[in-house]
């Protein structure tokens, strides 16, 4: 995305403060002949025009109103100055491509972005306060991380497809950053998912690790025990042996009913897990075939209510409150 050129424009102290990076890259997309202020970012220079970036961002605007340094020779020199960041020249990009679109429609909805798009987003829109880039990006979790259990399960995929399960120790850490809280529950459910990286946390692109706070890491540690609580609760309600009023094969239903908890039978990890969510799925589907009309549709509908019935108390499980968790489902329920 950008090309090596030597660097020709006239020294700025900016420039004589970074002596020894003197081969750098002009952006093959952000780099405007005419343009008014070039922002250095790791190798990479972003021609740009100050009053489109200080529209967007008070802090560029701040940025850009303090005086130029004066040259050695103490004259303010006339050509496009220079502001040096310390953000990854990835990061500069996404965040050009909102404020100075090439189209008018939203980068986020082109293509599905990885995770070090989205978090680079959020975080550089917050610390340069551009609400749109902010807004871009988590609207973009919160179709993943969403509220609505009947939207969650129709997704049918856990994480974001260029995400990984581990990034929602990311996710978690952007929603506190930004005070979003509706993604937090979904979010730290998937961290209760990890084994040795809920601790850990994993690398960042940067080298340096992203991990969750010690606050968060406690809500984690204390739910993951109540997930394994709730899944046993969640097997045991859906699978008791009691048939369906209208049942037509008692004697079979009810040894399709036991069988599940014949020794050898059962995996532990089936019922006793994190993921209450789909935990003994498997086991559900094996039963569901035995039955008979009445009673598998009978255990259909134990399936939905339960799975619903948790995830309206998945805050709760987590120990966290959320304004406006789960209002969609529990309305149509209502209806
Ligand atoms: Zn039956």
């Amino acid at each position: 995305m950008a090309n090596v050129r030597a660097n020709k424009r006239s020294r700025t102290q900016s420039d004589d403060e970074s002596e020894g990076c003197a081969i750098r890259r002009t952006d093959e997309e952000f780099w405007y002949e005419d343009g008014t202020v070039i922002l250095a970012a790791g190798d990479v220079d972003f021609r740009v025009f100050k009053g489109i970036l200080a529209e967007h961002s008070p802090v560029f605007k701040d940025m850009f109103s303090l005086p130029q340094p004066p040259l050695a020779n103490g004259q303010v020199s006339s050509s496009c100055p220079v502001v040096h960041l310390s953000d990854s020249p990835d990061d500069i990009r996404a965040l050009l491509r909102v404020c100075m679109p090439k189209t008018n429609s939203n980068p986020f909805t082109q293509d599905d972005p990885s995770y070090e798009t989205i978090a680079g987003s959020i975080r550089l829109g917050h610390k340069y306060e551009i609400c749109e880039l902010v807004d871009h990006a988590l609207g973009y979790l919160k179709r993943y991380y969403t509220v609505d259990y009947s939207q969650w399960k129709a997704l049918r995929i856990v994480v974001p497809p260029r995400f990984q399960l581990m990034h929602a120790i990311g996710v978690v850490n952007l929603a506190r950053l930004t005070d979003c809280e509706t993604i937090l529950p979904t979010a730290l459910y998937q961290c209760c998912q990890l084994d040795g990286e809920l601790v850990k946390g994993f690398a960042r692109a940067d080298g340096t690790r992203e991990c969750l706070s010690a606050d968060d890491l406690a809500l984690c540690v204390a739910a993951r025990a109540n997930l394994m609580q709730e899944s046993v609760g969640i097997a045991l309600r859906i699978c008791a042996p009691v048939l369906s009023l209208s049942c037509t094969h008692p004697a079979h239903c009810a040894l399709a009913f036991n069988s599940y908890l014949h020794t050898g039978r059962l995996d532990p990890l089936e019922v006793c897990n994190t993921h209450p969510l789909w935990s003994a799925a498997s086991m559900v589907n094996g039963v569901c075939q035995m039955l008979c009309d009445s009673c598998w549709h009978m255990l259909c509908e134990r399936n939905t209510s339960e799975r619903v019935r948790f995830w309206d108390r998945l805050p709760a499980v987590l120990g966290i409150e959320v304004q406006g968790w789960n209002a969609g489902t529990a309305a149509a329920l209502q209806q």
